[in-house]
């Protein structure tokens, strides 16, 4: 009955974890906030929470920690998003451990018997203290983010003054700063990797040394099939013109699925391997696509992401990141893990 699905496979996923582990030697926390990139907690914590080389989950905000409480997860989980006033209740009854990387987050903390972690900004610019020591019993992490990990330069400083940072604390903290393409610097004093990207083979650098394997599949069906004349419009606004007799299929998926609107007339699906152009733009729920010389049918398959074909393929043509492809497919597409 469904219209698209968006696949899981639990060996690959399995595979890069393990890859991640044999690569950095560390401990992984794994980043699964927003629904897991979009991918479906559902299917993704289950897989991860039983594997040993995942030793932590992270989250934006409470609200995404207190869905995997829910679903059984024992492990840490911490939350990246700062701490405000009325995320206090849900971080302790569901014992979440929030990053503190504000002042105010600490006031929000005050005496309360709560463990967390406490993030740098070494240069990312965005959270976290600039280099202020918090001398706490309360602390188990200190942490910090690479803004340009493709910078090796940049990157360098960055860990550089992170590690100046961490010597003032105990030893024995967790310590970690690493994402998925921070990977390559096998930073010396971090204790864990902070992963997402890379859990779904998903390369965050064109030069990439970790062999991952694609774990994930995006299919959407064809609803129509129909042979338009030369010099036919296709879709709104007219943007594509039939040339010749042009075979066209309407593809059961559209921006409201994820398929984002810049690929208009730039894109292409994949029909049994075969590229088939997007034509004309795509629309609320339904793509078409050239499907001249094909013997596509009503019903049949076409593929978005998979059959050697990456979030990141598409989302270079698309002129963004494969993280805001991924996080765009909607609620309505199926999640399933084979
Ligand atoms: C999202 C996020 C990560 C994971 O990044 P990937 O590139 O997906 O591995 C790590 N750290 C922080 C602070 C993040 O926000």
């Amino acid at each position: 009955m469904e219209r698209s699905v968006l696949r899981i496979n639990r060996e690959a996923v399995v595979h890069n974890v393990r890859e991640i582990f044999r690569f950095s030697g560390k401990k992984i926390i794994a980043v699964v906030k927003s629904d897991a990139y979009g991918m479906g907690v559902r299917c993704v914590v289950p897989i991860l929470n039983d594997l040993p080389e995942i030793e932590a989950f992270a989250v934006a905000c409470p609200e995404e920690g207190v869905v995997l409480r829910g679903m059984g997860v024992r492990k840490e989980i911490l939350v990246l998003g700062g701490l405000l006033p009325e995320d206090l209740e849900a971080v302790e009854e569901f014992k979440l451990t929030p990053v503190v990387s504000d002042v105010e987050h600490l006031k929000v903390i005050g005496d309360r018997d709560l463990k967390f972690h406490v993030k740098y900004d070494t240069g990312m610019g965005r959270l976290g203290f600039l280099n202020e020591v918090i001398e706490d019993p309360r602390v188990v992490g200190v942490m910090s983010h690479l803004s340009t990990p493709g910078d090796r330069e940049f990157s360098l400083i960055q860990i550089k003054k992170f590690e100046t940072i961490v010597k003032r604390y105990p030893k024995g903290l967790k310590v970690h700063m690493e994402s998925s393409a921070g990977i390559v610097y096998r930073v010396p004093f971090t204790t864990h990797v902070r992963v997402g990207l890379a859990l779904y083979g998903e390369k965050p650098l064109r030069d990439y040394p970790l062999r991952l394997r694609p774990a994930v599949t995006l299919k959407a069906r064809i609803i129509s099939v129909k042979d338009l004349p030369p010099g036919h419009p296709v879709s709104y606004g007219r943007t594509y013109v039939t040339r010749g007799k042009t075979r066209i299929g309407v593809v059961a998926f559209g921006y409201a699925d994820g398929l984002m609107k810049s690929l208009s007339n730039r894109g292409t699906l994949l029909y049994k391997g075969k590229e088939i152009p997007i034509i004309g733009n795509i629309t609320m729920d339904m793509t078409v696509v050239d499907l001249t010389d094909t013997d596509a049918r009503v019903g049949d398959w076409v593929t978005v992401v998979g059959e050697g074909r990456t979030f990141g393929d598409l989302a270079k043509i698309a002129g963004t990141i494969p993280y805001e492809l991924m996080c765009n497919v909607s609620e309505r597409v199926v999640r399933e893990v084979i």
